[in-house]
């Protein structure tokens, strides 16, 4: 391996256009190939001779990346999709270029200083006291589980304090619409979850939390509820004030999971909806979602940081002397060591364009939302299934089953037009469209909509 010569200086040039291209240009959407097809298209690729820079990125540009899809393309309207500023996709880069490491101020205080600023954003959304804090982590996944161990380390703690044992299970408070990683959280922890019913509105209460506390299994202890943000499937925002007078009087910590839905705090238009949710312990956002950040940047908040630096710092010989309290250890604060400074594109897209574009462009979504649930009710041969309080509006065909559903999204894909999945509501097969793309449009919507007439 040469340290730099004409060749390497060729390779980066060649990267760097390709980076451009992709960043400027309306993003494909591509779809997957089967493994064989892949085989056949790209062969092997790890020889010991290695491939050199020219083919290595044929192969990629030419087979590897169509055979994935971009979640920035304005018609992905499945799962939650990604829509990077140019902004902070580039500053992606600089990031990957710069080996800094993020796990500590001795490392990072300059990335740790900015990303700090940046999670004060969303701090300062939620209504969260000055002494909040938090790191970014890879996702809602590893936010939520880093939050609950927390939570638990806590609920251990004040039982010890207080001179009781441990109980026989501790277990959480989640609902129907919990998203999918708290139980894989409760597996990984080894608690159990006890679920509360939603109410008609398929919204948590703080009624049924307390009769979810209440009833919990002989033996066991409470030790979070898990309120959502913005459901996955449905962006219902859950009941936070009635969540938060549960918590409070029961003495349990409370996490919102607003993996999804949290970064609409920004938008005035349905601030309301979160009103509670600056009482909360923990709180997950995920800018690679709804703040318009790459791939994978999840926000994660704490009310006391003291308490998730009790549960999560690492002790170590070479650690000791470096990590203590006087500075900010991003590492303190999640199932983490190292870690990538993956808050910076996001810090840096919103230093460019200030905390007002963020506002606007979200606003923007939940109003092609609005239209799209207009265009639901209008046409004959759809069905509404729930009234949208955020930028997901889920709806049926009449007469389909999940097999017709199926079949009309993989045309989709196929011709090209967009990507939605198939989900499940009620039991039944349902279509979501969820709309986080400020290149979104209402005739986006409206041409696919035609086609199921
Ligand atoms: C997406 C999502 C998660 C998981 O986040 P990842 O970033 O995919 O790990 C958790 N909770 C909710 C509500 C989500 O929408």
């Amino acid at each position: 391996m040469h340290e730099f010569d004409q060749e390497s200086d060729d390779l980066i040039q060649s990267v760097f256009r390709y980076a451009l291209d992709r960043i400027k240009n309306e993003p494909p959407l591509d779809g997957p190939l089967s493994e064989a097809e892949l085989t056949a298209l790209v062969g092997q690729t790890v020889t010991p001779e290695g491939l050199g820079g020219v083919e290595a990125l044929r192969r990629y540009t030419e087979h590897l990346a169509p055979a994935s899809i971009s979640a920035d393309n304005p018609r992905y309207l499945a799962f939650v999709p990604g829509a990077p500023t140019k902004a902070a996709a580039v500053f992606d880069l600089v990031i990957g270029a710069s080996s800094l490491c993020g796990s500590t101020w001795l490392d990072g205080a300059g990335m740790v200083f900015a990303e700090n600023q940046a999670l004060r954003w969303i701090a300062d959304l939620a209504g969260m006291p000055e002494s909040a804090g938090g790191c970014f982590v890879t996702g809602g996944t590893i936010g939520n589980l880093s939050a609950l161990v927390a939570a638990r380390h806590d609920a251990n703690a004040k039982r010890s304090e207080a001179g009781l044992d441990r109980p026989t299970r501790w277990v959480m408070v989640a609902s129907e619409g919990t998203h999918s990683s708290i139980d894989s959280a409760a597996n990984v922890m080894d608690v159990d979850v006890v679920l509360a019913n939603a109410d008609d509105s398929r919204r948590l209460r703080g009624d049924a939390v307390a009769a979810a506390i209440a009833g919990r299994p002989e033996g066991t202890e409470v030790f979070a509820v898990v309120a959502t943000a913005g459901t996955t499937n449905l962006g219902i925002v859950d009941d936070l004030e009635g969540i938060a007078d549960a918590c409070a009087s029961a003495g349990v910590w409370m996490h919102v999971d607003g993996a999804y839905g949290g970064a609409a705090m920004a938008a005035p238009s349905v601030r309301h909806r979160f009103d509670g949710i600056e009482r909360c312990d923990s709180l997950v956002v995920d800018p690679h979602k709804w703040l318009f950040s790459p791939f994978d940047c999840a926000a994660l908040l704490y009310r006391n940081p003291e308490v998730a630096r009790a549960a999560h710092r690492q002790h170590a010989g070479y650690l000791d002397p470096i990590i203590d309290d006087t500075v900010w250890n991003p590492c303190d604060y999640a199932h983490v060591l190292t870690r990538r400074a993956r808050g910076m594109p996001f810090w840096f897209s919103l230093a460019v364009h200030g905390t007002d574009a963020y506002r606007d462009a979200i606003e923007g979504t939940l109003e092609v939302a609005r239209a799209t649930r207009e265009m639901v009710v209008d046409a004959e041969y759809l069905e509404l299934i729930v009234e949208p309080e955020l930028s997901v509006v889920a709806f049926r065909r009449t007469g389909w089953d999940l097999a017709d559903y199926q079949q009309w999204c993989d045309r989709l894909l196929a011709e090209g037009m967009a990507l939605l999945t198939p989900t499940t509501v009620d039991d039944e097969p349902a279509m979501r469209v969820c709309i986080i793309n400020p290149r979104t449009t209402v005739d986006d919507l409206a041409m696919i909509l035609a086609t199921l007439a």
